[in-house]
């Protein structure tokens, strides 16, 4: 693939052929940068997908959603298709590495707030039972472990958290290795949205909450106590 490019080496969006199709590793960072890439190039994003192959023309890419529970097929005759992947495609269909192109993309610093909550390691969650500076502090704890902020529904409803940071039944679903659940309850619905091989660490005054029940490690406590002296802790 010939590209032009600017005196800064970068590639006008248009100049990508129809039919292009880009595969990033599916990490954290790999799902932003596709996102980015699909917004500057009117790209299709295919998301995280399990497998890519070609039916004539038509790239099909199947993806998981809805925690595993489905598969999606998703079908695409022609446009710029962007996907992230684990394994790179098996086959013997033409894959060609392009000469290193550089988009300008302007860098961010992401903090536990954008940082993206599918593929996080580690998600780090409020509840009604925080206020806005119990936020503040999760946040804190969340950036300095490479984790990502959630949020269940009433602290979305009372302003502590944006909508797009809920976990459950209506919100998103993730599968972290750990999820910090602090001033959560543990009903059904947050339940709902994190993985059943995830571990749950909670933090709660009530020593009945039911988040209690299905936590690994849990502290009774007041996260107003608990979580400055976990984040001086981690801060180290
Ligand atoms: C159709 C439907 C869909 C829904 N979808 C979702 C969803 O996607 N996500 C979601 O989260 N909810 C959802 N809900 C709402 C759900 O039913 C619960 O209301 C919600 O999960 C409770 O959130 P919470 O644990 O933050 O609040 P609460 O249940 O009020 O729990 C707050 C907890 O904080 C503890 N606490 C209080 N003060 C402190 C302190 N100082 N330190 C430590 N702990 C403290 C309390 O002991 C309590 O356990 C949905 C409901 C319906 C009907």
């Amino acid at each position: 693939m010939d590209l032009d490019t600017n005196e800064a080496g970068e590639v006008a969006p248009n100049q990508y052929p129809d039919r292009t199709l880009l595969i990033l590793p599916a990490t954290p960072d790999g799902d932003v940068l596709a996102g980015v890439l699909a917004a500057r190039l009117d790209g299709v994003l295919l998301g995280r997908v399990s497998d890519i192959g070609f039916d004539g023309d038509t790239l099909i890419a199947t993806r998981p959603a809805y925690g595993g529970r489905i598969r999606l097929e998703l079908r695409l005759a022609q446009g710029i298709a962007i996907a992230t992947m684990n394994e790179p495609p098996a086959g013997d269909h033409v894959i060609r590495h392009a000469p290193l192109a550089v988009l300008a993309i302007d860098r961010v610093e992401l903090s536990a707030r954008n940082a993206a909550l599918e593929g996080a390691h580690l998600v780090v969650s409020g509840g009604r039972g925080l206020d806005a500076d119990g936020f503040a502090m999760l946040d804190g704890i969340a950036r300095k472990l490479d984790g990502a902020l959630g949020a269940s529904l009433p602290a979305v409803d009372l302003g502590l958290a944006p909508v797009s940071r809920q976990i459950g039944q209506s919100g998103h679903f993730v599968t972290p290795r750990l999820y910090l659940a602090a001033g959560i309850s543990g009903t059904p619905q947050h339940l709902a949205g994190i993985g059943a091989a995830t571990r749950i660490i909670a933090i709660n005054s009530d020593a009945d909450a039911p988040i209690f029940r299905y936590a690994e490690v849990g502290a009774v406590a007041d996260a107003r106590q608990l979580l400055p002296e976990l984040l001086r802790l981690i801060e180290g």
